[in-house]
């Protein structure tokens, strides 16, 4: 809208096409609006919460300077317009005169540049000559001598005085503010206002001069002047207030711009106008020639200022250069890095001191010297291309590793970073840092050492074991070679750790490792997975028989005792092998090894045994079978069956040996033999055998009660029961409970016992002996290491195992093993029971070579105790007593 006015205000004064008067009263109002825009806008401004403080109360002197501006304006308005009156003085020109210092308070309070002192003193000499210059050339156009002695009026008088003064005012605050505000700070506000305030002296100064020389009319380009003023400030308000930038921050830059630094030599040149123009105006040929003397020579003067300056500006940069090259070779000289120049054929040029901390050499001693000789004989042919990449030209940040020997004669370790400068003048050569690494290569190998190797051991860990499988298996893909991954897991070495402390556990996990080293090959890779579980990766191996035998080695080895100050320990383990074939990925192969050796543990440790695809099924039926165990003891899903023993020359039913079986509620009933293994395993055979002890002799003193007649209950109790000392308390527990006579009572241990333990065993068996309970060695015949113990063993019965039975029934050959252990049990008075009768034909050699008892399904399988119960009470018969000519003859 006031960009339209001023439009309209300019094209009618250009045309000339209305009337004077009609100009007149449009001039008049065309002040009006834009100085009161100027002074909302400018309040606006100051009303920027962004800005800064002193930014916004420059505003508000502005704003208030602007609304001095109006008032004249309105005043002078209804004087000239509406009173039709032209006085000299009026109360318009308090509103105007105030209008000058306002403004220029204002334009002096904005914030500017922090400078230096001299900067400062320089300012204020550029202000100076400015402001002097220009108070001429306003004295000179605007007032002169003669008009002042015209006045009479004094208010007139002062009028005429006090607008040069104002203007002068104005010019000092705009030149002020141009000259402190510097680079980015010199905004386009700034420009505005420092546009504003010249528009304005300028209409002043033609107008006084107009008037001067009665030549002034209202409404005129002089008015337009006025306008364009208020408009600018408008504008530059405007911008002020859309501004979001804080202009104390932007503070910083103080390069002085080119307007800044002509400003004085314009004013200068103005008041010489002025003098010269005087001097020409007057007829006083002497003046005339010192005048323009004067101002040749102050041309002169001026050229060879800036002659001066520009010859500082010169010195300051060189001197600036030196500082910075003495800061370079400062950092140079101090640097831990060794900088050198080198010729491209490694020649030594220059280096800098801390090459004697390196080599021990001084800088001057390696003048001269070729770098590839101080290089490590194996490192030469990195170092040789290394100088061969960087002698290309341009070749930046060129690295090398190489060996250097340091003052000691030690090696270092150095990395070298090179640049090609032979193009470059100052230099000419190849620019090589060196730095020595040795000491952060150490920590960084050992780092990565311990990453991928076990700590106690020194042996890879499972990380690198893994990618070394995944490296082989690939390798061994590509050229058709056969790998093999052994997983090698302790047997019982939580027992180890907790009879013998955790410290001598560590020492056998190293011997381990040493013992399995020495059983593999070198490019094969042995490796501690964690706890007890070791691996080994064979890699080209010829076949299958040879993975077999390094896994009997490694078993071997770890069976010779290991001896310390105080134990002597024998080592077990279970070994699982996967060869290539047995796995699409190397992950695969881990895994089935893995699996191989979980189903060698379940088949009884101790040995090695190769994947086969249908492990998974089993060892998946196992993980299954023991999460049933723990929930069949919680919910009874156990039960007792009883298997009579006859004696064999009566017939009777001597005792029953109980069996448990399991009413699993999917699989229905399980066999012990399915079960018993891996309740042994997780250790849940001992509350099982803890049931069946309560259970069994619960049943015996029933039956007892039910038919008067007393029968021995016969209880298997597995080897890890046996190693448990809370055995005598459950077995004491038991009886109490049932009141059954410890002589009903017999406990039958496996053979296989003795083979391992029977040193530790045999105070157990002698306190259940002492407790008045007969012991029996079942399954006897199948070890083989227990006929030396046998005398030492408080036993009573020997239960011949059931696979001998099979030598009895051809009537015509002679079964030898059967004979000497029925022989071997009267000579050690003992009695023997055969298991696993089925035949009568077994029955007739059994008595015929003098053996007590017999167990079998030829007498009856094991059966619910109801059938016990009848057959003690003589409701049901056993078996063989009534099998016609095949049935078991009655004592003679
Ligand atoms: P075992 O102690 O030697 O028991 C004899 C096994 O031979 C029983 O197998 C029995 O059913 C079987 N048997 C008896 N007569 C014959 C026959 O004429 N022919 C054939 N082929 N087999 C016959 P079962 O009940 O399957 O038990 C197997 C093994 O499980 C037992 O061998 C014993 O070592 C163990 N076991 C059974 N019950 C328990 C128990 O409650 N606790 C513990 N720890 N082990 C038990
Ligand atoms: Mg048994
Ligand atoms: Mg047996």
């Amino acid at each position: 809208m006031v960009g339209a006015y001023a439009a309209i205000l300019f094209v009618t004064v250009a045309s000339g096409a209305v009337s004077q008067e009609a100009r007149e009263s449009f001039s008049n109002t065309a002040g009006l609006f834009p100085s009161l825009i100027a002074s909302c806008m400018a309040w606006g401004a100051s009303r920027n919460a962004e800005l800064d403080m002193r930014v916004r109360q420059a505003w508000r002197w502005i704003a208030l300077a602007c609304l001095a501006e109006w008032f004249g304006d309105s005043a002078w308005f209804v004087i000239e317009t509406i009173l039709h009156q032209k006085p000299e003085a009026s109360i318009a020109d308090i509103g105007y005169l105030s209008y000058s210092p306002l403004l220029m308070i204002g334009l002096l309070t904005f914030p500017h540049a922090a400078r230096s002192r001299f900067d400062r003193l320089k300012m204020g000499l550029d202000v100076a000559v400015v402001v002097c210059a220009s108070a001429m050339s306003v004295w000179y156009f605007a007032v002169s001598a003669d008009l002042i002695a015209q006045r009479a009026h004094l208010a007139a008088f002062l009028v005429t005085v006090s607008q040069p003064i104002g203007d002068v005012a104005t010019l000092l605050g705009v030149t002020v503010l141009w000259l402190r505000r510097s680079g980015r700070m010199r905004d386009r506000v700034i420009i505005a206002l420092a546009l504003a305030v010249v528009s304005n002296v300028v209409s002043n100064v033609v107008y006084a001069h107009q008037v001067r020389s009665d030549s002034y009319a209202s409404g005129g380009f002089i008015d337009v002047g006025w306008v364009l003023h208020r408009l600018l400030i408008v504008l530059a308000a405007f911008w002020q207030r859309a501004e979001t930038a804080n202009v104390s921050e932007q503070a910083a830059s103080t390069k002085p711009s080119l307007i800044a630094i002509l400003l004085p030599y314009a004013a200068i040149a103005l008041a010489y106008s002025i003098l010269l123009q005087e001097a020409f105006a007057s007829s006083n040929t002497q003046l005339k020639v010192v005048v323009v003397s004067a101002t040749v020579i102050t041309v002169l003067v001026v050229l060879r200022q800036v002659a001066a300056v520009r010859e500082n500006v010169r010195l300051s940069i060189v001197s600036e250069a030196i500082k910075s090259a003495r800061r370079l070779e400062a950092l140079v000289q101090n640097s831990l890095d060794v900088v050198s120049v080198i010729d491209v054929d490694t020649t030594i040029r220059y280096a800098s001191p801390s090459l004697a901390r390196l080599t021990g050499l001084s800088n001057e001693a390696v003048l001269g010297l070729k770098v590839i000789d101080g290089v490590h004989r194996d490192d030469r042919s990195a170092a040789i291309l290394f100088f061969a990449a960087l002698a290309k030209e341009g070749a930046l940040n060129v690295r090398g590793e190489w060996r250097m020997r340091d003052s000691g004669k030690r090696w270092r370790l150095t990395e070298n970073i090179g640049t090609n400068l032979t193009t470059d003048a100052t230099v000419s050569g190849l620019v090589v840092n060196t730095r020595d690494i040795t000491e952060s290569r150490e920590l960084e190998n050992q780092l990565r050492h311990q990453a991928f190797h076990d700590s106690l051991t020194g042996i890879a860990n499972r990380q690198l074991f893994t990618d070394r499988v995944e490296h082989a298996f690939m390798r061994s893909v590509r050229d058709r070679s056969t790998i093999a991954v052994l997983f090698v897991d302790l047997d019982n070495f939580k027992n180890i750790n907790d009879s013998h402390g955790h410290s001598i556990g560590d020492d056998v996990l190293k011997a381990v490792a040493y013992r399995l080293g020495t059983c593999i090959r070198d490019g094969d890779t042995l490796a501690r997975l964690g706890g007890d579980e070791f691996a080994v990766l064979l890699e080209d191996i010829g076949g299958a028989e040879d993975v077999d035998a390094a896994a009997q080695r490694m078993i071997e080895a770890l069976r010779q005792p290991l001896i310390n100050a105080c134990a002597s320990i024998s080592l077990m383990a279970s070994i699982g092998i996967s060869g290539g074939a047995d796995g699409e990925t190397a992950d695969e192969l881990l895994r089935n090894a893995d699996v191989a050796m979980y189903v060698a543990k379940s088949e009884g440790k101790a040995r090695h045994v190769r994947y086969t695809p249908d492990m998974h099924a089993r060892v998946l039926e196992r993980l299954e079978t023991e999460a049933d165990l723990r929930r069949a003891l919680e919910e009874n899903q156990f039960v007792l069956k009883y298997q009579p023993i006859v004696t064999l020359k009566t017939g009777e039913m001597a005792s029953v040996e109980a069996l448990i079986r399991w009413e699993h509620p999917t699989r229905g009933q399980v066999q012990p033999l399915s079960f018993i293994p891996i309740a042994e395993e997780t250790g849940l055979i001992i509350p099982i055998g803890r049931w069946v002890l309560r259970e069994a002799t619960r049943q015996a003193r029933e039956w007892q009660l039910q038919s008067g007649r007393a029968l021995r209950v016969g209880v298997n109790i597995s080897t890890k029961h046996l190693h448990e000392p809370s055995l005598l308390d459950d077995i004491r527990d038991a009886l109490t409970s049932s009141g059954l006579d410890p002589k009903y009572l017999l406990i039958e241990i496996t053979e296989s016992v003795l083979m391992t333990s029977t040193v530790e065993i045999i105070p157990v068996l002698n306190e259940i002996k002492r407790m008045g309970i007969s012991i029996a060695l079942d399954d006897f015949g199948t070890g083989y290491s227990s006929l030396s113990y046998l005398q030492q063993l408080p036993i009573d019965v020997l239960k011949i195992d059931k696979s001998f039975m099979d030598q009895l029934v051809d009537p015509q050959a002679d079964p030898v093993l059967v004979r000497v252990i029925i022989n071997l049990g009267a000579t050690l008075k003992l009695r023997v029971v055969a298991e696993g009768i089925e035949r009568f034909e077994q029955v007739e050699q059994l008595q015929r070579l003098g053996c007590d008892l017999g167990q079998g399904y030829y007498f009856d399988k094991p059966v619910p105790s109801s059938k016990i119960l009848r057959y003690l009470r003589g409701s049901e018969v056993l078996n063989g007593v009534h099998a016609g000519e095949r049935s078991l003859p009655l004592a003679a």
